[in-house]
């Protein structure tokens, strides 16, 4: 039986982060919305053309040309084992679509870590992050700083600053969740896969309790 787990939490939360440790540690794809979108932006795909314009921005790029994206994603085979999903869905109707996409490889989302974390420290750590350019990987100059500045520990591409954390952009990003994204809380109570993770904790402590809600939901 395949494993979907979607990772929701505002933005700095830590979702990227763990995403990447579980992805590893179970053997499963990390897909990652804001990564397809930022590696279109690089090649300068028209999808990738028209996503900036709202990601620079702050905004959530419409449901249609994202769930249109992770559809595609979905149709690689390493998906049909399971997923690690992080920044999709954010909003109610994209989880709707999930849970219609899921059902074509008989899964379902079967939990839904949410990880909190108050606004203060969302903002330390978006002004703090470091992004690898190949893959996404995720630095942070105090709290994760990479063994030599400026350089991925994982494969030597440079680090650099996102232009959406910047700090104005940030807020209006918490906002933007705040709005369309928090919906989802309710959304996954209802249907009893949401259990939350206290995300002040160290990086090491919030994975030790992802851990032992998925050794939970193994039961
Ligand atoms: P999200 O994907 O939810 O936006 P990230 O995983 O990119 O968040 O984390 C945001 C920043 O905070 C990164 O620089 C990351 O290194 C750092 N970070 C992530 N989790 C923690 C944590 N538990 N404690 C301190 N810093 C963290
Ligand atoms: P992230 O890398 O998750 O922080 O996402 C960066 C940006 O990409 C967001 O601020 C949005 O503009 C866009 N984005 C990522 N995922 C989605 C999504 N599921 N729906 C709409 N926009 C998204």
């Amino acid at each position: 039986m395949p494993t979907y787990i979607v990772l929701l939490g505002p933005p700095g939360a830590g979702k990227g982060t763990q995403a990447s440790l579980l992805s590893e540690k179970f053997n499963l794809p990390h897909i990652s919305s804001g990564d397809i979108f930022r590696e279109n932006i690089r090649n300068n795909t028209e999808m990738g053309k028209l996503a900036q314009t709202y990601i620079s921005k702050g905004e959530l790029v419409p449901d249609d040309v994202t769930v249109a994206m992770i559809r595609d994603r979905f149709k690689k085979p390493d998906c049909a084992r399971g997923a690690i999903l992080d920044g999709f869905p954010r909003t109610p109707p994209q989880a709707d679509s999930l849970a219609e996409m899921l059902t074509e490889f008989g899964g379902k989302v079967d939990l839904v870590p949410f990880i909190t974390a108050p606004t203060e420290v969302l903002i330390e750590r978006l002004a703090g992050r470091w992004t690898c350019k190949e893959a996404g990987h995720i630095f942070h100059n105090k709290f994760n700083p990479p063994k030599q500045s400026g350089v991925c520990d994982l494969d030597q591409s440079p680090l650099y600053q996102r232009e959406d954390d910047k700090a104005d952009t940030v807020k209006h990003r918490i906002d933007v969740y705040k709005q369309q994204t928090a919906p989802l809380i309710n959304y996954y109570l209802q249907r009893g896969v949401l259990t939350e993770v206290n995300g002040i904790a160290s990086i090491e402590d919030v994975a030790s309790q992802m851990n032992t809600l998925i050794s939970l939901e193994e039961k």
